[in-house]
């Protein structure tokens, strides 16, 4: 009987589910990802994280209980420390294994591998090595999954960059034809903001969903290059080293500097650190050029639905107005 590892549909979920699947896979492992979000997986994820923490992370804890009562054998909640050289990823997720072995009672073993290549990428061989060796595989084994795991990813972000949301680039790598967009869209908006807010249909009210039913077309900075991102956050004077920040911030720069949406709606979570200052940072360029308008959406667990709505239905009406008499 293959090992079930759960893999939490939170945080990273939505860069890496592809790779980390086939990886686990190719060592042999079954993958269990957690239900999708509800109001029980984010209420008992909220009594069993701290105050403190923010909306993602308490969310998160909610996935890997829905995982624990699941039934899994171990759990994959890898110590992401950095996924990108001389960037880190938020210091929340470097001790997210800890908070969870903490608070969370009657856990399956984990799998808390650091993945940290700050200083150089050949230190992802550690984390290859350790995962594989957990499933019994040797080093050459165990690279051999991981490369044909990065094939898959590699493909994975080639959709996202085609336009597709994560779920659709999932479907299509799975081989199924996504619904195509309606071709009726009279605008375009760019959502901006951490994968795990935007994504989550329900953490973000759906708000993707919401805007493509009202005739916008929706670009997230998950839709451009890294090499566009790098260009838009060039325009800062100092080099963001939180890599999550510079995607959604160069992201949102660059929308604003080509002009190639007609809004910018920002998506950020209470308590979230390092958005309290990129969401400043955007709201500040972006107003001080002008050119796009631009929308703050706050989301934390008490958010209620019909405020966003409303918000987001006034906001796609000033855009219209604004193109119709600009
Ligand atoms: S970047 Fe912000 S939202 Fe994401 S885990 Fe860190 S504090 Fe939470």
């Amino acid at each position: 009987m293959p090992v079930r590892v759960g893999i939490p549909r939170a945080l990273l979920y939505y860069y890496y589910f592809p790779l980390w699947k086939k990886f686990l896979e190719q060592l042999g492992a079954e993958v269990v990802v957690s239900g999708r979000t509800t109001k029980g997986i984010l209420t008992r994820g909220v009594q069993l994280c701290v105050d403190e923490a923010c909306l993602p992370i308490k969310l998160a804890f909610g996935h890997v209980q829905d995982l624990v009562d699941k039934g899994v054998d171990v759990l994959f909640l890898p110590r992401m420390v950095s996924v990108a050289r001389r960037e880190y990823i938020c210091p929340k997720f470097l001790g997210f294994p800890d908070m969870i072995r903490q608070n969370v009672s009657d856990l399956p073993p984990l799998i808390d591998t650091a993945i940290n290549v700050r200083n150089k990428d050949q230190d992802i061989h550690r984390f290859i090595h350790e995962v594989g060796a957990y499933f019994g595989k040797g080093s050459l084994q165990s690279w051999l999954a991981y490369r044909s795991a990065l094939a898959t990813h590699r493909q994975y972000v080639g959709l996202l960059e085609q336009g597709l949301l994560p779920e659709e680039a999932l479907s299509a790598l799975n081989g199924k034809t996504p619904a195509p967009g309606s071709g009726q869209e009279d605008l375009t908006v760019a959502v901006i903001g951490h994968p795990y807010n935007i994504y989550d249909p329900f953490i973000s009210m759906n708000i993707i969903h919401r805007l493509r039913e009202s005739g916008a077309r929706v670009l997230t900075a998950d839709h451009i290059s890294e090499e566009k991102v790098n260009q838009g956050v060039g325009r800062l004077p100092k080099k963001l080293f939180w890599t999550l920040s510079r995607r959604v911030t160069g992201g949102a720069l660059i929308f604003d500097h080509e002009q190639s949406v007609d809004g910018i709606i920002h998506v950020a979570a209470f308590a979230c650190g390092p958005d309290s200052m990129t969401g400043e940072l955007i709201e500040r360029y972006i107003r001080r050029n002008g050119k796009v308008p631009f929308m703050n959406i706050n989301l934390d667990e008490h958010t209620g639905e019909a405020g966003i709505v409303t918000r987001m239905e006034a906001f796609l009406d000033m855009v219209r107005w604004r193109r119709a008499v600009v």
